[in-house]
This record gives structure tokens, C-alpha cells and sequence, in this order.
């Protein structure tokens, strides 16, 4: 079965921590941004010619002269710290939902600089190994890169050749034009997304709206997808709160007439409703009319135990099939 590809943007961060981080703390989109890092201040005696508050179009502008070199050092300092403050709270949340819903064949890449993402796939390893890659599309505050060695690990964690601790990845701060070539990491990391898209059936965009300053990004997923009329089989979703009609124009040109679903909340997703087997039961359904059960996935309020327990059949049926075999179809009806 071919992979499950998820694109994440500031939307998914906002879904898994609805009511703030451990401590409170809230994650946001561009807008308000300045304000929350305590940077207008520093701004304030700046004349800008955006009259907007987004942060994306504020830091373009400063980039572009040289003389706040020093100011966009401040934000891009505040920006990394206040992001590698936020901490998961003790619950599931929806990332850690998100991770255990697909498998090593499949892979999530996220557009976010906050940690909990990785922090996720680090408490939900310990349910199962068997679990999607993560791709840092703009870097991360979790995650460091041994360039000498090319390893890549938690910032915390050691490179498993030269033993030093990793250094941080570099974040990519939102210029208009923005280059994914530069730093290794996020080269790398590009370079296995293109991959994992040329190699999906499924494609589900979460919480990512394409801003304007990623058009780049944009055109980077679009030829990985390819053409519209190679892609007549495959399936494609969107899980956003943005009206249905105006986030389907944003993304139409990676859907093939009507052949994609669109949900506001993450647990009417196919990712929610067949977890670990998303590819296989849509496929089973669509190709072969086979009807699927949708009341044994994620629901909310799901606790570790819940979680745990859901999954043990599926982790054991993915024990025990032979790598270049079908895995059982867990949600479709055996009538
Ligand atoms: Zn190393």
C-alpha cells in the first residue's frame, strides 16, 4: 500500500492545544504575533509601510533593509525561545492522535517551529515504534542536526557518532522569498517530502492555509503531486476551519474534481475514522465498494488507556503480516 502524507500548518498546533499549552500557554497564528512576544516595543518608532499586525508581512519588510539587522536578530531570538517554551499537556491531544493514526510507511511534514509535535512522537513511541517519519519543513525548535555526521535527533539528544550533542536546527523565518536550499536540514527534509507526495495515495492538509509568503512552499507540493490527471485515483483532505469553499479554491489544484473530503474537526478525518489503515479502507472502499465501518477510530475525550487499547489489535496485526503483504482491513465490514 502506498503512503499517507500529512502537511501541517499553525492550524494543527492551534487544534492540539486549543486551551493553551501545559502551562497556559497559547500557540497563534502570524496575526496579534508581535504583540504576544512583547515586540512592539521594539517596533513601535519603526515606520512600516504594511499597515498589517502579521508578522510574516512585518518581518519581510524589516528583512529587506539592512540598517534593523538588529531588530530582526531580536525577533528571530524571541520567536525561538517563546517557541521552545510551549509543552504538551499531560492528555492526548490531537498530535498525539495524528501520530498514532498512521504508520512507518507514511509521513507528516509540518510547516510549525513549535515543539510538540516531536513531543508527541516521543510519548507515542512508547505505545508503538511502528510510526510515521516527521518532516520539519521550516526547521524546528526540537530538533537538531549533526551537519558532520548528517544525523538528525531531538536538540537534546546526541549524535550517535561524534557523541556532541546536536546543535539546533536553523528556523526559516518568513521572508517572501524563501529558500528552501540553503541549510541542509530543511533541504533534506524537502527532498524526502517530495519523495513521500510522489509516493502517497493519500494527502491530507491540516491547519495550512498557504499564506502568501510560502508560495514558494506551494509550488514545491504542487510539483511533487504532479499533474491532476495522474492523480484521478487518489484521495485528498483538508482539515481546516476555514470555510469549505475558500480553503477548496486555495488547494484546487491538487484535486481532482470532486474527489476530496473536507472537515472542520480532525476526528471526522479518515485519518481519525481508520486510523493506521486510512490508505487500505479508503482504497478497499473506493476500488472494491467495500463499506467501512467509521465507529472504531479516534473519538474525543480519548484517554491513554482508550488510546492503548484501540490500537493493540492493530499493532498486533502489523506484528504479525509479512512486510510485502496486505495488512487486514481493520474497519471494513467482514459481513
Ligand atoms: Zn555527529
Amino acid at each position: 500500500m502506498r503512503a499517507h502524507t500529512v502537511i501541517l500548518g499553525a492550524g494543527a498546533t492551534m487544534a492540539a492545544i486549543p486551551n493553551g499549552d501545559r502551562n497556559g500557554k497559547k500557540s497563534s497564528v502570524m496575526n496579534g504575533m508581535i504583540k504576544k512576544l512583547g515586540l512592539s516595543d521594539l517596533i513601535e518608532n519603526i515606520k512600516l509601510n504594511t499597515k498589517s499586525d502579521n508578522l510574516e508581512d512585518i518581518y519581510s519588510e524589516l528583512y529587506l533593509k539592512p540598517e534593523y539587522k538588529q531588530i530582526i536578530f531580536e525577533i528571530e531570538t524571541r520567536l525561538y525561545r517563546y517557541f521552545s517554551s510551549l509543552e504538551l499537556p499531560d492528555e492526548p491531544t490531537i498530535y498525539d492522535f495524528l501520530i498514532l493514526s498512521l504508520t512507518e510507511k507514511d509521513a507528516i511534514a509540518t510547516f510549525n517551529w513549535d515543539p510538540l509535535l516531536i513531543q508527541a512522537y516521543i510519548r507515542c513511541s512508547e505505545i508503538t515504534e511502528n510510526l510515521p517519519h516527521i518532516l520539519c519543513l521550516h526547521g524546528n525548535v526540537a530538533v537538531g542536526y549533526c551537519k558532520e555526521h548528517k544525523e538528525r535527533g531531538t536538540k537534546d539528544a546526541i549524535c550517535p557518532i561524534c557523541k556532541k550533542q546536536y546543535p539546533p536546527t536553523k528556523l526559516l523565518y518568513p521572508i517572501k522569498n524563501k529558500d528552501y536550499k540553503n541549510d541542509e536540514y530543511i533541504k533534506k527534509n524537502w527532498e524526502a517530502l517530495d519523495f513521500m507526495i510522489n509516493n502517497s495515495y493519500m494527502l491530507t492538509i491540516f491547519g495550512y492555509s498557504a499564506p502568501s509568503s510560502d508560495k514558494e512552499a506551494v509550488s514545491l507540493l504542487k510539483n511533487a503531486w504532479g499533474n491532476l490527471q495522474d492523480r484521478e485515483l487518489e484521495e485528498v483532505s483538508i482539515i481546516d476551519v476555514i470555510d469549505e469553499a475558500e480553503i477548496v479554491d486555495k488547494w484546487k489544484d491538487f484535486i481532482c474534481s470532486h474527489h476530496y473530503r473536507y472537515s472542520i474537526n480532525f476526528f471526522d478525518s479518515y485519518l481519525a475514522m481508520f486510523p493506521r489503515r486510512s490508505c487500505e479502507t479508503v482504497f478497499a472502499t473506493y476500488s472494491f465498494n467495500m463499506p467501512a465501518d467509521n465507529s472504531k477510530g479516534f473519538y474525543q475525550g480519548m484517554d491513554w488507556n482508550d488510546l492503548y487499547e484501540m490500537i493493540a489489535p492493530l499493532k498486533n496485526d502489523e506484528m504479525i503480516t509479512p512486510k510485502n503483504e496486505m495488512l487486514p482491513l481493520y474497519y471494513t465490514d467482514k459481513k
